[in-house]
């Protein structure tokens, strides 16, 4: 009997955190960082999958597949809200932006300084990609709400919308007051679809750009204090909502030892454990505190003690290992309790 239980708190463990990342098309990374700074990657134009699509005045426009797939199902909830949106503009190669440039500059209208004010430079406008939309409104008299400073006033509107964004994949790229890390004005009608749910309603929730995102998963990897963190809360986040919802009430880590290619192991032990130098491989001793009545039996926690004054289960030690996924740039706990 005793041998059954500790099989199936085993089993629980492996099952819990053998959490695979989400999979995505091979071919690109939907969280491409372009812009001012940042050009467009070499052979994204040669892969990326485009679709044909109308925007709202009935004009042949090319959108990234998914990104399409996913505005559709956008468009038609923010309809039941009351709210129709339309496309504008959406994809746009570097060479139409190379002969935008050329045309304009020449303009005697125009010239160098007001293009180099209003059309991004051809690669550094995140357009290129497919993935980003510029939407429109379709009033109530069937008029077309497409004009910058009439959609920066419609606050009431672009509220309803951007709550929306993060359930089907997108965000709001361009946030007031954020010129200093994304370079752009408030631009509430740029959409920007990154593939993945849960981080854009990190990223909608925080309130931050696409650039801190990438940056805060950058800190990670080199600061030892942001990765001990991002282990523990992790660990949690698994344990206290995952197989043990309704058995863990409660749980405690501490990170005694964290391996990554700028300490103890190098390039090369981490590849004989499969690991790239962006994973981080971990120690970690815990406490788990069960809830009353909980069906699991505490004792049966492998080396765990139960600790009958405190009601928790301590002296838990494991290792497990912090996978990076280079598509979704997330983090997974793999391997957890099953060894390197
Ligand atoms: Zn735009």
């Amino acid at each position: 009997m005793k041998k059954i239980l500790r099989l199936l708190v085993l089993l629980l463990f492996v099952g819990l955190f053998v959490v695979s990342g989400c999979s995505k098309t091979d071919k690109y990374d939907y969280l491409v960082l372009v812009n001012k700074y940042s050009q467009l990657p070499d052979d994204w134009e040669k892969n990326v999958e485009l679709v044909d699509a109308k925007n709202a005045w009935d004009e042949d426009i090319k959108v990234e597949k998914n990104a399409y797939e996913n505005y559709l199902k956008l468009e038609k909830a923010l309809e039941k809200e009351g709210v129709n949106i339309e496309l504008d503009s959406v994809y746009r190669s570097v060479k139409a932006q190379q002969d935008l440039w050329d045309e304009w500059s020449v303009d005697p209208e125009k010239g160098i300084d007001y293009v180099r004010k209003f059309v991004a430079v051809p690669g550094y406008s995140e357009h290129h990609t497919g993935l980003a939309i510029d939407i429109c409104i379709r009033k109530e008299d069937g008029e077309l709400e497409f004009d910058n400073d009439e959609m920066i006033a419609d606050r009431e509107t672009f509220a309803k919308i951007h709550n929306k964004l993060a359930d089907y994949g997108f965000i709001l790229r361009y946030l007031e007051n954020r010129e200093d890390s994304t370079g752009y004005t408030y631009e509430p009608w740029h959409l920007r679809y990154i593939g993945d749910i849960e981080i854009a309603k990190e990223i909608m929730k925080k309130k931050i750009t696409l650039e801190e995102y990438l940056d805060s998963i950058e800190d990670i990897k080199n600061n030892h204090e942001a990765a001990k963190y991002k282990i523990e809360t992790t660990l949690k986040e698994y344990i206290e909502n995952g197989v043990y919802k309704d058995s863990i009430i409660n749980s405690r880590f501490n990170v005694t030892k964290i391996y990554s290619s700028k300490d103890e192991m190098d390039s090369s032990e981490l590849s004989t454990m499969g690991l790239s130098d962006k994973d981080i491989a971990f120690e970690v001793t815990y406490q788990l505190q069960p809830a009353e009545g909980a069906d699991i039996n505490p004792i049966m926690v492998p080396d765990g003690e139960y600790n009958e004054n405190l009601g928790w289960i301590t002296n838990i030690s494991r290792v497990g290992i912090l996978k990076y996924n280079n598509k979704t740039k997330k983090y997974t706990i793999k391997n957890f309790g099953t060894g390197w």
